[in-house]
């Protein structure tokens, strides 16, 4: 596990805050359609940046960025996560962390020392299905533990799920909806198959406009905002 990049600026997800963006190769899970299979199947390839060589570049930017979103791979697989996010705080940057929420012990020790500014978890599909992702038989509950700790934290948060029609159907919605109910924001994305890291999901089909608006039709039944993106 390392850091692996960063690039210049990049927009947050978040209206008009500018960020610059951190990698962490390495990841727990292999969804069939993640769009950085070298961070997570080679990340040898790319090469380790060093942790006060990424806050140097951080601080050369603080004049003009509002923040530093930490995505990866999997950021919270790293014992580097916390120091790094320690180290932005104390440059006075917002900090928002990309995961999969399967960490919920890491999560709740950056909530805690209130490192987080935002949040955005992807739900992949229903969580007794993650082990058809590589997880392990405990994914599940972690993950339930993780949407537990953010219901009340002060964090601005987005769920995120990839519509992979062989991972995500209405039933993974029914699922998934109870766990995140009143959340503030659920994002559905369209499945893209170029670039997966499967060859069988490169090959799959995506969902047709109308079908992803069923799917988002049925998210707001759980979501005070529902939005589809990719289209
Ligand atoms: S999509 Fe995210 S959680 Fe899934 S394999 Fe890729 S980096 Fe890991």
């Amino acid at each position: 596990m390392a850091i692996k990049g960063f690039q210049g600026t990049s927009l947050l997800d978040y209206p008009g805050r500018i960020a610059s963006l951190v990698f962490f190769a390495g990841c727990n899970l292999r969804c069939p359609y993640c769009h950085n299979p070298g961070l997570v199947e080679t990340p040898e390839q790319y090469p380790d940046i060093a942790l006060d060589e990424v806050v140097a570049l951080v601080a050369q930017r603080r004049g003009f960025i509002d923040g530093v979103v930490i995505s990866g791979g999997e950021p919270t697989l790293d014992p580097l996560l916390v120091e790094l996010a320690t180290e932005l705080k104390g440059l006075g940057l917002q900090v928002k962390l990309d995961t999969n929420g399967l960490a919920p012990a890491v999560l709740e020790r950056l909530l805690d020392q209130g490192l987080l500014d935002a949040v955005a978890v992807d739900l992949k599909t229903a969580p007794e299905r993650y082990p058809e992702l590589g997880a392990g038989p405990t994914a599940a509950l972690a993950l339930k533990q993780t949407l537990a700790l953010l219901q009340q934290a002060p964090v601005a948060l987005e769920y995120r799920t990839t519509c992979m029609p062989a991972l995500v159907g209405a039933a993974d919605i029914a699922a998934l909806g109870p766990l995140v109910q009143g959340c503030p924001l659920w994002v559905l994305q369209q499945f893209v198959a170029e670039h997966a890291l499967s060859p069988a999901a490169r090959s799959s089909v995506p969902y047709l406009p109308e079908q992803m608006q069923e799917l988002a039709v049925q998210a707001a039944a759980y979501a005070c905002q529902v939005q589809v993106r990719g289209l």
